[in-house]
């Protein structure tokens, strides 16, 4: 992977950089230290790291557009960071750069039940935000599985989803409005405490925008009532095809689950060695999980059961209860960790139509081979958005070019069977230089207008998303 090219005139500068982030912020929100700020060299695509120059933790949206202001003046480049749980390398710094994390700016602002929406700081995790509406009956739809930590910022940059995305929607679907500083520090207001406001849709814009266009730093988010109830069932295949099909089966019968989610044998092996969940030991394996009052959970089941039952289903568990329910989910929210056990992994995110499961599953096992490293996949099969991990050795040498190699050609396969680069976790640093599979010149020069408009120096978040060879014109990164 091609890093960024690090300007040593700022790097030069950097106690005059300092100085000024410190005349704006308080002493303990400015992170200069050469050792502290390794605290920021990567995110959870831990293959790529670099220090930054600096960082700091501002509190307010004055304070952050104080700091763009002064980046903005002095020509410092700025990665806005939410927890640094990006899998696509979207929050790695650049060594000339500022990194401006949101992680303190996490207080509730306002909610609103008769209107149901909530109005936070950017940098609260996902899941407290549903922790400040669960006693009065409500929760936030968009689930990532990293939803303990990750922060609505980067949900909002990579236009996140979940398990239960299926149902509700990513994020762009439960997102009414943010505020946004600019580079310069000019503070926009874009949608509100409704869907649809008039002008231009600037939310669609600046929801998956990967920190490229501004900063959010608050936001309204819509939340929902919680359902009466949820009842997941487990089913157990023979094969990949075989449970590729299910799931087609089952969204062609018209059925939409809250969710269904793919497990294959490696990914199955290393959660019961990690986790215990209980899972049969098969070839592959389905989550479905529905919700509703009992009466329509049970009618749900009962049409799926018996598509299932026509694939010869080699398990067939449904929860019989909250813990049964718990231990269904166990072994999927604990996949990622489990395979992180074995070696290190990098985590694919490309989206396919869900017809083609079988074909890309039984693609991706030959490439297995070819490449001689092993994949396990784990994934969201009801909105056909793909999560091979594939296992590669760090201390290595030429593994991670050969998993990077392995990677491209997945992903190209998505795009070649109709479906993209990335369903939930961004473009990043990771899928940057694929850019050109998926986009022709002027799609992509499009979507360079816009960046241009809202960032003509391109100091925001560098080197990310757009292949360095269709920039370099643009800045010299
Ligand atoms: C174990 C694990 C499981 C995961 N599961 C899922 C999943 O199920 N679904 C899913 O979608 N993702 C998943 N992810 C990926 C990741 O958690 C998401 O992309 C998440 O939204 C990143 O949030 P963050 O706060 O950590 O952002 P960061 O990693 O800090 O940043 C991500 C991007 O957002 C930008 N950004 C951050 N803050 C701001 C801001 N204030 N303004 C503008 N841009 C900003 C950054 O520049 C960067 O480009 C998973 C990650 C891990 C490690």
């Amino acid at each position: 992977m091609e890093m960024p090219r690090i300007d040593a005139a700022i790097v030069a500068r950097k106690p005059a950089i300092v100085a000024a982030l410190q005349e704006v912020l308080p002493p303990d929100a400015v992170i200069f230290d050469e050792i502290e700020v390794r605290a920021y060299e990567c995110d959870a695509l831990t293959a790529y790291r670099c220090p930054p120059l600096a960082a700091v933790l501002p509190r307010t949206t004055a304070e952050v557009s104080a700091v763009l202001r002064i980046c903005h003046k002095m020509g410092v480049p700025v990665v806005p960071r939410g927890a640094g749980t990006s899998l696509a390398g979207g929050a790695l710094p650049t060594g000339d750069c500022v990194i401006l994390g949101v992680a303190r700016m996490n207080g509730v602002l306002e909610t609103d039940y008769p209107n149901r929406f909530i109005r936070v700081q950017s940098g609260r995790t996902n899941l407290s935000v549903t922790g400040a509406v669960e006693s009065d009956g409500f929760f936030y739809a968009p689930d990532p599985s990293s939803q303990l930590a990750c922060a609505i910022a980067g949900n909002i940059a990579m236009n996140s989803g979940g398990a239960h995305c299926l149902k509700y929607g990513v994020t762009t679907n439960n997102l009414l409005g943010v505020t946004l500083v600019q580079m310069d520090g000019t503070v926009l207001e874009i949608g509100g405490a409704h869907f649809d406001a008039g002008g231009l849709d600037l939310l669609g814009v600046i929801c998956g925008s990967e920190g490229q266009l501004g900063v959010v730093t608050e936001a309204t988010l819509r939340i929902l009532p919680k359902p009466e109830g949820a009842r997941p069932v487990l089913m157990g295949f023979d094969s990949n095809e075989v449970a590729g099909e299910c799931v087609s089966d089952i969204i062609k019968a018209g059925i939409l689950p809250v969710a269904i989610e793919f497990m294959d044998r490696p990914c199955i092996e290393a959660t019961e060695a990690f986790a215990k969940a209980g899972y049969p030991m098969c070839e592959a394996l389905l989550i479905v999980e529905v919700e509703g009052s009992k009466a329509e959970i049970d009618e749900q089941l009962a049409l799926i059961i018996e598509i299932a039952k026509r694939h010869n289903p080699v398990e067939l568990r449904e929860a019989a209860d909250e813990d049964q329910a718990k231990r269904i989910w166990l072994g999927r929210k604990s996949a990622f960790g489990a395979m992180g056990q074995i070696n290190d992994y990098m985590c694919l995110d490309g989206t396919i139509p869900v017809s083609s499961l079988p074909y890309v599953l039984r693609r991706i096992g030959e490439m297995s081979k070819q490449y001689g490293l092993a994949v396990g996949n784990v994934f969201h099969a009801g909105d056909g958005n793909m999560h091979p991990l594939i296992l590669y050795d760090a201390n290595k040498p030429g593994d991670l070019e050969l998993c990077e190699a392995f990677g491209a050609d997945v992903l190209k396969l998505c795009v070649e069977v109709g479906g993209c680069l990335t369903g939930e976790h961004g473009v990043g640093i990771e899928k940057r230089d694929l850019m050109k599979v998926q986009f022709a010149p002027e799609d992509m020069e499009a979507q360079l207008w816009v960046k241009d408009v809202f960032d003509p120096q391109w100091l925001l978040n560098p080197a990310k998303v757009f292949p360095l060879d269709v920039t370099a014109s643009r800045r010299a990164v």
